[in-house]
């Protein structure tokens, strides 16, 4: 073998820059190896992603990862020397009177967990957001701090600068398979033939995740899933004395967010069509604007009756089929293989949590920060799903 590390990770974006990032500073004292194939990011989903940080989860194990996220968010320019584009804005989650038992129940664990979220009925939403449209809305929680959106490019780039002067290599390639010997991972093949000793190794391929675990004989529900997200203009934009509107998600499924000059804004498909991606496929379903999006948003605020769509992008969830919860932890099979990926949209704002949790794992064997025992692979041969009720 040409080249040897003691962990290799696969995959360079936000989760695999923030593992060996926490690897480094867990004081992990061998060598780290990224692997990535598509160095500009053009195909990654943190790249493509709507960058949306809540505090609103229906299970405190997700609040936790967001919220201590989001302190290193918040820190981001003293550590690193820019900003992360934090805008703290705000989610708005609206419920009918079928999702107000739901909205009602995970507000109650955010505040257990010290979120700062408040729940009202129609009359008190529309004094606080007076854009908004109250017909058919039973009540809603808006996030009055720590909540909003950030610019996750900005962050990789940092966080890899970073690694790099700490001597973490990047090395451009794919991984097409892995050496296996009496059940661990002994170096990884890359598709031009470079083969690399390996102590370990960090599935962090997002949408890719699942078929990188599957070349290591292991298997993991994570596959892409197609979103697309619409960009509009709006001639009298919705706006209250305390600013722009926080990202709002409609009782359709409906989400929009201020972007620049405008907005953006998505749907995820009904679970009845929504299924794997073709990988390749990174076409905008530009129908769903008119079909979905559209219809709900001018129903919703008023003001976006009259929109103009400026363009659209698709990029793909690492999406986890099972229970559409993160995957943090040793693969059950392959002793030194571990996984941190299956965010299922909401994996940029988790990343630097979950990778500090992995990476103390890792070194001291123990989470110290926060307890990940929950997101462990292994549930999902145990048939144990981590039920996730507010997956956007
Ligand atoms: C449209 C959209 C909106 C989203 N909105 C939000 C949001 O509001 N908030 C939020 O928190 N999250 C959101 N997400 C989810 C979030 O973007 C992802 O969970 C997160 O970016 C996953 O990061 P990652 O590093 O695991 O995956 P990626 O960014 O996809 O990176 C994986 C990398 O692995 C590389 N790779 C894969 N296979 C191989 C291989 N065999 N060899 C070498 N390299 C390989 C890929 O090239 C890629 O660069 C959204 C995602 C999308 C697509």
């Amino acid at each position: 073998m040409s080249e040897s590390f003691d962990i290799v990770i696969v995959g360079g974006a936000i989760m695999g820059a923030m593992a060996a990032r926490f690897l480094a500073e867990e004081g992990f004292g061998g060598r780290i190896g990224v692997v990535e194939r598509d160095t500009g990011f053009a195909r990654a989903a943190t790249a493509l992603s709507a960058a949306g940080i809540r505090q609103q989860f229906s299970t405190p194990e997700n609040i936790r990862l967001s919220r201590a996220s989001l302190d290193f968010y918040r820190q981001f320019e003293t550590r690193f020397g820019v900003g992360a584009g934090l805008v703290e804005r705000g989610y708005l989650i609206l419920a009918s009177t079928e999702g107000l038992a739901t909205l009602t129940a995970n507000h109650a664990v955010q505040l257990a967990e010290g979120a700062d979220i408040a729940l009202e009925g129609p009359q008190a939403l529309k004094a606080r957001h007076p854009w908004l449209n109250v017909d058919g809305i039973a009540a809603g929680a808006t996030g009055l701090s720590g909540e909003g959106w950030f610019d996750p490019w900005s962050v990789l780039g940092a966080v890899r600068r970073v690694g790099r002067q700490r001597g973490i290599s990047e090395i451009r390639g794919e991984v097409a398979g892995f050496a296996l010997a009496g059940g661990r991972i002994a170096g990884v093949r890359l598709a031009d033939g470079t083969a690399i000793a390996c102590g370990a190794v960090i599935n962090a391929a997002g949408p890719g995740a699942g078929r990188v675990a599957a070349l290591a004989g292991a298997e993991l529900p994570v596959e892409p899933r197609k979103r697309t997200v619409f960009r509009f203009r709006c001639a009298a934009p919705p706006l209250t004395a305390a600013g722009p509107m926080p990202l709002t998600v409609d009782i359709t499924g409906v989400w929009v967010r201020p972007e620049g000059d405008g907005f953006i804004a998505g749907v995820s498909p009904p679970t009845s069509e929504d299924g794997p991606a073709d990988p390749g496929d990174f076409a905008p379903d530009y129908g769903l604007f008119e079909d979905r999006v559209w219809p709900a948003l001018a129903a919703r605020v008023p003001a976006f009756e009259a929109v103009r769509m400026a363009g659209a992008w698709a990029g793909h969830y690492d999406y986890n089929r099972f229970d559409q919860n993160a995957l943090i932890g040793r693969d059950p099979a392959v002793a030194n293989l571990f996984h941190l990926t299956g965010f299922s949209g909401h994996g940029v704002q988790q990343a630097p949590a979950a990778a500090r949790a992995l990476a103390e794992l890792i070194v001291h064997g123990v989470y110290r920060t926060i307890d990940c025992a929950a997101f462990a692979p292994g549930r999902v041969g145990e048939r144990r799903p981590l039920t996730e009720r507010n997956v956007i």
